[in-house]
């Protein structure tokens, strides 16, 4: 039960009425047959990894999705079946015996299936293939009422579309059914490093702009003579295994136009499956210190690409900001607008795009401090709200009903009717707070 009312945020918790395994899809819709009618809360839990909120359900049922979690890979058709609870690491070891992979995967594997698809999931691919979202081809779901449902484009399109980046509002996922792509035995992996936002900036624009790179993501790192610095990480295929010396392929129609600092680039040669792994090292090492457990007061918004190198600087010299000099972690990545095919991720106007994440931990026994940051949070919300920006949901930011609205814009009738449609109690993961 504790276990249920905390998650990676270590913020907020509450105490629900119960903790109910799935063993069967049957099992939950017999579940939320029960609650419906009653008005009780029921909320899935995944990998456990919300920030805030999000998977609660104060006085009515966390349903434990881990039991839900058989991974079935048809090569023939590329694609991948997966239970609601399997973790992206389980989808990413069938895949790969099968040498395929989804276009997608978040940079960490200890999600959920039906977590990450409830939020879109962004990755390494993104700027070329969109959301982890955006390659599902179908899924089968419990809606509020205990119905359980199956959906694709074709077939009831108004759930398909309300249930991925849906929050779990209208339904909870069940299975997934995701489209696969040949994936690569190697890779190698650029380390770019900038002094200037701009130059950066404009380095990003060009590898988000053609195909030369199959992943780019991006962070700010502090250096030691107070300052920040912005380094691009850009992976491309490659035919060699991995060996002290490099394969020889040749580096300059990659790099060599770009406008990094040259004596400083990190050139590394990875299996596929190392790459997609490559958080497993620091997951073990914030264990080992202690921090995966501390309070992770995190923030995510998507920038309009025109405001980055102004903004970013700018709040990273705050004073709110200064822990992040010690700990935790700022993204800063390129994405591309029309690759961004699922309705329910909002976005800013335009073809260009940043993710900007402050992935921050707090010291434990200080909430004062955890407070200090998450209205920090709201101010800066408000802020990159004003230059066009839009929240990435899922951040440790509580929200109104109205935010909501307002974020969703024109989607909004669609989920509203969605929502009368499949949860009319609204029961279903009331912890984002979208209805009053
Ligand atoms: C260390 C770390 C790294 C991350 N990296 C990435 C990344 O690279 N890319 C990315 O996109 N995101 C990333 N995230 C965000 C994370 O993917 C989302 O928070 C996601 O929602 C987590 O899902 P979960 O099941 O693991 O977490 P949970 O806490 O179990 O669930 C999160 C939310 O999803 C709902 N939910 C869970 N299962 C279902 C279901 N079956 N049906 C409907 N709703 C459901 C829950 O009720 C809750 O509201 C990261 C988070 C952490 C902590």
């Amino acid at each position: 039960m504790k276990w249920a009312a905390t998650n990676f945020g270590h913020i907020v918790g509450s105490r629900p009425l119960d903790v109910i395994t799935a063993r069967s899809a049957v099992a939950v819709g017999e579940l939320l047959s029960f609650a419906g009618p009653r008005g009780l809360a029921v909320s899935a839990r995944g990998g456990g990894q919300a920030l805030f909120r999000q998977g609660q359900a104060h006085g009515g049922y966390v349903v434990d999705m881990a039991g839900l979690d058989d991974v079935r890979c048809e090569p023939a058709e590329r694609t991948l079946t997966a239970g609601a609870g399997a973790l992206w690491r389980d989808v990413v070891r069938a895949a790969l015996a099968e040498g395929l992979a989804p276009p997608v995967l978040p940079d960490h594997l200890g999600g959920s299936v039906g977590g990450v698809l409830s939020t879109g999931g962004y990755g390494g691919s993104s700027h070329r293939y969109g959301l982890v979202a955006d390659w599902v081809r179908e899924v089968e779901v419990v809606t509020g009422t205990g119905e359980l449902l199956v959906c694709s484009p074709d077939r009831r399109p108004d759930l398909f579309h309300a249930v991925l980046a849906g929050l779990g509002q209208c339904a909870l996922i069940v299975r997934a059914t995701l489209a696969l792509l040949p994936a690569p035995t190697h890779v190698r992996r650029y380390r770019l490093y900038y002094d200037s936002p701009n130059t950066f900036v404009t380095d990003q624009r060009r590898l988000a702009r053609d195909s030369r790179f199959s992943h780019v993501a991006g962070q700010v790192r502090p250096d030691l003579a107070g300052s920040w610095r912005y380094m691009i990480e850009a992976v491309a295929p490659h035919p060699g295994r991995p060996s002290t010396e490099r394969p020889r392929i040749d580096d300059e129609p990659l790099i060599g136009e770009l406008d990094h600092d040259r004596d400083t680039e990190e050139i590394a040669d990875l299996s596929y499956r190392e790459y997609l792994h490559r958080l497993d090292r620091d997951e073990r090492l914030l264990r080992a210190t202690g921090e995966w457990d501390r309070p992770h007061p995190w923030f995510t918004m998507l920038l309009p690409e025109e405001a980055v190198p102004s903004f970013v600087p700018a709040v990273l010299s705050e004073d709110a900001q200064q822990g992040l000099r010690v700990c935790g972690t700022v993204q800063l990545r390129p994405l591309t607008g029309r690759a961004l095919r699922t309705p329910l991720l909002r976005r800013p106007e335009g073809e260009l795009l940043c993710l900007f994440s402050l992935m921050r931990t707090a010291p434990p026994g200080a909430p004062d401090v955890v407070k200090r940051l998450v209205d920090a949070n709201r101010a800066l919300y408000e802020r990159a709200r004003a230059l066009g920006g839009v929240l990435l949901p899922g951040a440790a930011l509580p929200m109104t009903p109205q935010d909501w609205r307002s974020h969703f814009g024109p989607a909004w009738p669609d989920l509203v009717h969605a929502k009368d449609r499949y949860d009319p109690y609204r029961v279903l993961t009331r912890g984002y707070g979208l209805w009053a």
